[in-house]
């Protein structure tokens, strides 16, 4: 719950600034394909006051469109995606959201500036990483969809992570996630309480039909 850190930290400058935005980490048809998380455009908008509206903000570009965005207007040298605690630069190139970070550069076919990441891409470290829930499994088959040269190594192994993911990896994950927060919250839907079939009407197989990945 990030978010609430964030939302605390703008409602620190309500003095000085009229408002504040928080960035989204899905798009808005995203955030109905994972269901209930902690940053998102229906929960952010609630840290607002009387005085001072917090807006969620970025809903209308994926992870790799926001990456894109930013590379073009010149600013993804400021990028920090890490979340390894024993880095030692700001992005340790090692962690699995520094290498989706990368492999999202590699999907557009740009290189990150030098010293963004402390470690390059490496074809062995990311065939060992595993989706193993939706939320990543988002990030990576849109990712897979706009990959811009299909004959890099990299979009095969993507490509085969999403797969694989789909059908054996965060489904099982995906369905403990959300009975925990039915039993956490009491908030279950009719659709949520079914295990996703393979294929048909399942929110995976309607994502990947949308994708061509099917
Ligand atoms: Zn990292």
């Amino acid at each position: 719950m990030h978010t609430i850190g964030i939302a605390a930290i703008l409602h620190l400058r309500s003095d000085k600034v009229a408002g504040g935005y928080i960035g989204m980490d899905f798009t808005f048809d995203e955030e109905f394909e994972v269901g209930p998380w902690g940053n998102s455009a229906l929960m952010s908008r609630h840290f607002s006051s009387a005085d001072f509206p917090v807006v969620p903000t970025g809903g209308e570009l994926s992870r790799v469109g926001k990456l894109h965005s930013l590379i073009q207007s010149g600013e993804d040298g400021y990028l920090t995606v890490c979340n390894n605690s024993k880095r030692s630069l700001k992005n340790c190139g090692s962690c699995e959201k520094c290498q989706r970070t990368m492999l999202a550069y590699r999907s557009l076919g740009i290189e990150p500036a030098d010293g963004l990441f402390e470690h390059a891409l490496e074809l062995e470290a990311v065939r060992k990483l595993k989706i193993s829930k939706l939320t990543q499994w988002v990030f990576y088959v849109r990712m897979a969809a706009r990959w811009a040269n299909k004959e890099d190594p990299y979009y095969e192994i993507v490509r085969n992570m999403v797969a694989t993911a789909k059908e054996e990896g965060f489904t099982v994950h995906h369905e403990k996630m959300l009975s925990e927060n039915a039993e956490a919250t009491g908030f279950s839907s009719g659709g949520w309480k079914k295990k996703p079939p393979s294929g048909g009407r399942s929110i995976v197989g309607r994502v990947l039909r949308k994708f061509g990945m099917g």
